[in-house]
């Protein structure tokens, strides 16, 4: 066997190994005990896919030669350093906006692979000929990463609070059809002629419709959004897989599609929504909401809130964001452990889309050290709210607010939530009387059975406790 026929093997067989370690990494990270083994597995198939793709343009153009090593090398240094500084120096808190942006240079890149590919076929048909159906394919992977590319790039700003949270104009949706259909037009036009100026015109128009397309979504949608952008991507990078003949790609790219397109359905499902009316209906815009809410809030002393703690048989803890940004995950399983000790029942409520990005209360769950077994999901724990005697939410709002089915006129009505409400006292954890995500009032904290126990999320858990082993030293009630 000659050497560029034994390279060819080398590479595929390497494909095939990063395609065998995506899809088991992936396997593992369905499961929180085998998830972080998951995301090593998936790295070293991305390291093998990375090596064999030194060598696949000797497949490809030149057999026997590895070409373009200078470029690859500087541009793997230059994103691992990036990717390095950036992943150790991200807080938890900021995760969502990291996301949204890494999502966004895969769809980015596979992207550019597309525009590489019609411009090589444009400008040197005679090296880099492309048949119809190749050329279909560019075309579409194309349109789908530049959407994630420039979507992912305003989702990032949003969520990093550099974008107003909505950007709205009369007739916009009418204004992004058409964009939408002249991207459409112009990539169907390549099909026809391969020209350089359609190229062009084609990139232009489809990046520009990912940002029109993402600027009037906003507040409670941004995680059903993000998540769709992900299997953007990966569908993208499928898509220019097939053009380039890249078999790791098109299977990273499928497996990536499929899950982000089956998170998607969850999350939309968890919020009750169609994927066609988060992108559409302007909802959850941080606006709205109007109707006045009676009553007031009632304030309590760390010492009274664990007077009833101490009462309590059965406690339930619903995180949410505040919790991510005071860091309070091991301070609240400290407090938890106190309970527990005491006899108390305790478990923990997660909501699908509690914190700023799915999982996010679990992964803090997790890394406190919380036992799974005690970690409930809404459905299942939302009928026990009934027969639970404190119910402990700490910096969790949207996701505990009861206007969600009762003001139509609310951003967020018809969200499904965590029925706090029902306990026979609750007791919210917050500094002081800000909103939450989509930034409108929560009727729960003027409940008759509602308290609220204001300060960072850390400093509350640890007074319950000093004040918890105070009572315990007293003689108890
Ligand atoms: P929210 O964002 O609704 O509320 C968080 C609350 O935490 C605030 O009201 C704030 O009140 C309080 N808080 C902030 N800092 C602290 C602190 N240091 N200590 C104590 N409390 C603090 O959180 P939820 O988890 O209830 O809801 C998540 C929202 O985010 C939903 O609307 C969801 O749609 C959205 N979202 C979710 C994503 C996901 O994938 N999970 C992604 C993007 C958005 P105060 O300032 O008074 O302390």
């Amino acid at each position: 066997m000659d050497k560029s026929a034994l390279l060819q093997h080398a590479v595929h067989a390497s494909y095939f190994v990063a395609a065998v370690l995506f899809i088991l990494g992936i396997k593992r990270m369905s499961s929180p005990v085998t998830a972080r083994s998951g995301i090593q597995w998936a790295g070293v198939g991305m390291v093998v896919a990375t090596i064999a793709t030194f060598f696949h343009g000797s497949i490809l153009n030149h057999p026997g030669v590895v070409t373009n090593v200078v470029l690859m090398v500087l541009a793997i240094g230059i994103s691992t350093l990036f990717a390095w500084v950036s992943g150790k120096k991200v807080a938890m808190t900021d995760m969502p906006q990291m996301v949204a942006l890494y999502n966004g240079m895969g769809g980015g890149s596979a992207a550019a692979i597309g525009a590489s590919a019609l411009i090589g076929a444009a400008t040197a048909p005679e090296h880099h000929a492309l048949g119809t159906t190749q050329i279909a394919l560019a075309v579409i992977g194309a349109l789908i990463g530049s959407i994630s590319f420039t979507g992912s790039l305003i989702a990032f700003a949003k969520l990093q609070g550099w974008m107003d949270k909505t950007f709205r104009f009369g007739g916009q949706q009418v204004v992004n059809g058409l964009f939408f259909l002249s991207a459409l037009g112009l990539g169907a036009a390549l099909l026809f002629q391969l020209d350089t100026t359609i190229v062009v015109a084609f990139f232009a128009v489809s990046l520009l419709f990912g940002v029109l397309m993402t600027l009037p979504i906003g507040g409670a949608d941004m995680p059903v959004v993000i998540s769709l952008y992900n299997a953007f991507t990966g569908l993208a990078v499928a898509f220019e897989g097939y053009v380039q003949g890249n078999v790791a790609l098109i299977i990273a790219g499928t497996v990536v599609g499929a899950a982000g397109t089956l998170l998607t359905r969850l999350m939309a499902k968890a919020m009750n929504r169609s994927i066609s009316n988060v992108l559409f209906s302007n909802f959850g815009s941080g606006g709205g909401g109007s109707s006045e809410i009676a009553g007031s809030q009632k304030p309590i002393e760390a010492a009274d809130a664990a007077s009833l703690l101490y009462m309590a048989e059965k406690v339930i803890i619903v995180p949410g964001y505040g919790m991510a940004v005071a860091q309070a995950q091991h301070k609240i399983w400290e407090l938890s452990q106190q309970l527990i000790k005491r006899d108390k029942e305790v478990k923990f409520a997660i909501h699908p889309v509690a914190g700023r990005m799915p999982g996010h209360m679990n992964v803090l769950l997790a890394e406190a050290g919380v036992p799974y077994d005690l970690i409930a999901d809404m459905d299942d724990i939302n009928p026990e709210f009934a027969t639970c005697d404190v119910a402990i939410v700490i910096g969790a709002n949207d996701v505990v607010n009861p206007v969600a089915r009762t003001d139509k006129s609310s951003p967020i009505y018809g969200m499904p939530i965590l029925d706090v409400i029902n306990a026979r006292q609750v007791i919210v954890i917050k500094r002081g009387k800000g909103a939450g995500f989509a930034g409108i009032e929560n009727a729960l904290f003027y409940a008759d059975n509602c308290r609220m126990l204001y300060a960072d999320g850390q400093e509350a858990a640890n007074r319950l406790i000093a004040e918890l082993k105070g009572i315990d030293s007293a003689g108890g009630h």
